[in-house]
């Protein structure tokens, strides 16, 4: 086929393609890599053929930095013949937009001396929809906050790490008061940015990489603590059950007539045998004395078994 049939082909390709010799020299880029290199400060007229792709990752008008260590040591792995094929996914900014691309070269084969294909392809909205997709996967819908799933994998990383450490490591639950008599009241459109509110003041009790708040469930939110005993994250739960007192949402069902929450604190310190699921239990056995205690109040778990220490 026609060199020039070829290339009008390769202009047509987003794919911003460069053509290297074993040394690194560019010997013919296609029309994507020059637009791309213009969008990103490039001078109209930069000659690409000639320029060192090697030497040339030092910060370029390429705008993408590909020029990482491990990205030169790739490229001549497979100029050495090493490995076949190098590939890596980098961010970019391209304008103004925040990017992905794709970096991969491979040799082109055929006759003659060595030469080697270079392609950058733009994975953006690939890279964005995973983000999306994995911050979906982790978060509550209404709420926002984390959801049940993140919430069970922070609990059983720091139950693991507070295990190692052999240092104490705590739980609140907290539930609404009357929920059901608000729905009833309110609806549950109310019902629904009431729990928004809730959670968004909650959640600003979660300070430390090692605490997580998350909703539970329904009407009730959790707040891991790791590395944190008892009696300051029974402090915590009642700073975060005052808080929602001076939210002061109105409840004409509740006793108080404003929304309150109640709030149950377990900590432990893990031992063989046991589970964060022992430390949902201590925290929801003191979040039922809570209620039957008249609701609006935190408490710490009465129980002491084994290693699991009383708040
Ligand atoms: P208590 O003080 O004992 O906790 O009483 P309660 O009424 O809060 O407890 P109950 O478990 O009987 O009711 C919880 C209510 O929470 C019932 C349910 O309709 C409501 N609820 C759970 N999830 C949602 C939600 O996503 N949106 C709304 N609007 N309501 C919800
Ligand atoms: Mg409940
Ligand atoms: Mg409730």
């Amino acid at each position: 086929m026609e060199p020039r049939f070829i290339s009008a082909v390769a202009d047509c390709l987003p794919e911003h393609i460069a053509v290297i010799d074993a040394s690194g020299r560019i010997e013919w880029v296609n029309r994507s890599w020059i637009e791309f290199g213009r969008r990103n400060g490039a001078p109209e007229d930069v000659a690409w053929v000639g320029r060192n792709y090697l030497g040339a990752c030092d910060p370029t008008p390429t705008g993408p930095d590909p020029a990482s260590v491990e990205v030169q040591a790739g490229i001549l792995d497979v100029v050495n013949g090493v490995r076949q094929e190098f590939s890596t996914e980098y961010p970019c900014r391209d304008e103004d937009r925040e990017g992905w691309f794709l970096m991969r070269v491979v040799p082109l084969r055929g006759q003659g001396p060595k030469r080697f294909v270079i392609s950058h392809h733009d994975i953006t909205d690939r890279k964005l929809a995973e983000d999306r997709a994995r911050r979906e996967a982790t978060r509550d819908g209404l709420t926002g906050v984390a959801n049940r799933r993140a919430l069970d994998r922070f609990l059983q990383e720091e139950w693991s790490r507070a295990s190692r450490h052999a240092h104490p490591m705590s739980l609140i639950l907290f539930d609404i008061d009357d929920f059901k008599r608000f729905n009833d009241l309110y609806g549950h459109v109310g019902g629904d940015e009431c729990l928004r509110r809730v959670a968004a003041r909650l959640e600003r009790h979660a300070r430390r990489p090692s605490d997580l708040f998350a909703r539970f469930g329904g009407e009730e939110f959790a707040l891991v603590l790791g590395a944190t005993p008892g009696d300051a994250a029974l402090e915590i739960a009642r700073a975060g059950v005052r808080a929602i007192r001076r939210l002061e949402i109105p409840h004409a069902g509740g006793r108080s007539k404003r929304l309150t929450v109640s709030a149950g604190v377990g900590c432990a310190v893990p031992e063989v045998g046991e589970g964060p699921h022992d430390l949902v239990r201590l925290a929801d056995e003191a979040l039922y004395e809570a209620k039957l205690a008249g609701r609006d109040r935190a408490i710490g778990a009465a129980v002491s078994t084994g290693s699991v220490l009383s708040a």
